[in-house]
């Protein structure tokens, strides 16, 4: 049995992960410092013998003892990252500092979260791991995209000069259930908006593309990779290669949830990348990995998710 720490680990993927450790029969720690996870997320994971959570901030020092960490730390959407971005980048920062250092110590197997964010708005279609992007350094999203990109710097450094087992793994853009209602992303906001009723809110013109993984598959190739022999490090891109636009996007979520929503444009945010697609070739080759769930059954999914929450909070309104 692994003692497997996961930082991060009352967020969306993190949930995912924890979930799907203890599935493994692994030993799991889940750390979180609940900015933007919840409680409810792993309610269901309390009372299970090999699970643990602590509350604590990855900004400081954490000293426990562990065979793996997974380190998913970090604010993923826009708004919450946007929120307080010298926050943002301290985490990513001073965050991958101690799990490396605590890694370091126990000599502990180190999987970083990275991001397609590192990639910026390419110039490059789709995107390979050898791609070394195009990001504003200095825009409301370097917080995260530069924070990202020099934790990756550090994994790599530890690696070289420490000789540490690292793996980092750019998931390109996921979804399914528990993203915060409340998050800003695209998925979750024309979800939501839809079972509502609300207009559905394209940023832009809508052509802009995204390609979108669901969550069960993300977290099979995390996992994959951290299973990966110590010679493999990574970058690895994760993601679904299906590429759709938001607009397309927008009309799938109305058919799916029968809403009456209709589209309305509002200002596209300063350096939102025109398009994205992750390039899998070397996810297919090394894990002989790739995403089995399709946007509609995915989406199906995530809005049974999103129906209930959204019941639930109108019969605790009336
Ligand atoms: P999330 O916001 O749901 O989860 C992040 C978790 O980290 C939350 O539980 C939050 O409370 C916690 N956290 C934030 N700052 C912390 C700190 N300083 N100390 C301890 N805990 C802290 O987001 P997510 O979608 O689950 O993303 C998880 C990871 O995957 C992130 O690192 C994110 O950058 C990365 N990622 C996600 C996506 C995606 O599409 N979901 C895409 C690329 C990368
Ligand atoms: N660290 C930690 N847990 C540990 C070991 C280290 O949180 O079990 C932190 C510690 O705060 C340190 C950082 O990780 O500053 C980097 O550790 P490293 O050993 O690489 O460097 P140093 O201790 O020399 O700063
Ligand atoms: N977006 C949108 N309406 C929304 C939320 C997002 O049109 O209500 C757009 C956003 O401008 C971006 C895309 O959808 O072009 C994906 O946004 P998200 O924040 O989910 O992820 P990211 O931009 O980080 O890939």
């Amino acid at each position: 049995m692994a003692r497997v720490l996961v930082t991060g680990g009352a967020g969306f993927l993190g949930s995912h992960l924890c979930e799907r450790l203890l599935d493994h029969g692994d030993d799991v720690l889940c750390v979180d410092n609940y900015f933007t996870g919840r409680r409810a997320n792993i309610a269901h994971l309390i009372g299970n013998p090999y699970f643990e959570v602590m509350r604590h901030d990855v900004t400081f020092p954490l000293y426990v003892e562990v065979d793996q960490i997974y380190n998913l730390a970090c604010p993923a959407s826009p708004v919450h990252y946007q929120f307080d971005p010298v926050q943002t980048t301290k985490t990513s920062v001073h965050g991958a500092i101690n799990m490396l250092g605590l890694a370091k110590r126990v000599k502990a197997k180190i999987l970083q979260a990275s991001t397609s964010e590192v990639y910026g708005d390419p110039e490059i279609h789709p995107q390979p791991e050898s791609y070394w992007g195009r990001v504003n350094p200095i825009g409301i999203r370097s917080c995260y995209d530069e924070g990202k990109r020099c934790a990756e710097t550090l994994f790599f450094d530890y690696w070289r000069q420490h000789g540490l087992r690292i793996k980092v793994v750019r998931i390109f853009n996921t979804y399914g259930p528990r993203m915060h209602p409340n998050d800003g992303r695209v998925v979750s906001n024309f979800i939501v908006q839809a079972l509502r009723g609300e207009d559905i809110t394209i940023y832009g013109d809508g052509n802009q593309t995204r390609s979108f993984c669901y969550v069960d598959d993300l977290i099979e190739g995390m996992i994959q990779t951290m299973d990966m022999p110590d010679d493999f490090t990574g970058p690895i891109n994760i993601g679904n290669p299906n590429e759709f636009t938001i607009r397309e996007l927008a009309e799938r979520v109305i058919a799916l949830t029968g809403s009456r929503s209709s589209l309305i444009f509002k200002p596209l945010p300063a350096d939102d990348p025109r398009q994205r697609q992750p390039d899998i070739s070397l996810a297919r080759t090394v894990l002989d990995w790739m995403p089995r769930v399709q946007l509609d059954e995915g989406l199906q999914k995530t809005i049974a998710y999103f129906r209930r929450l959204v019941n639930t909070a109108a019969e605790a309104a009336e």
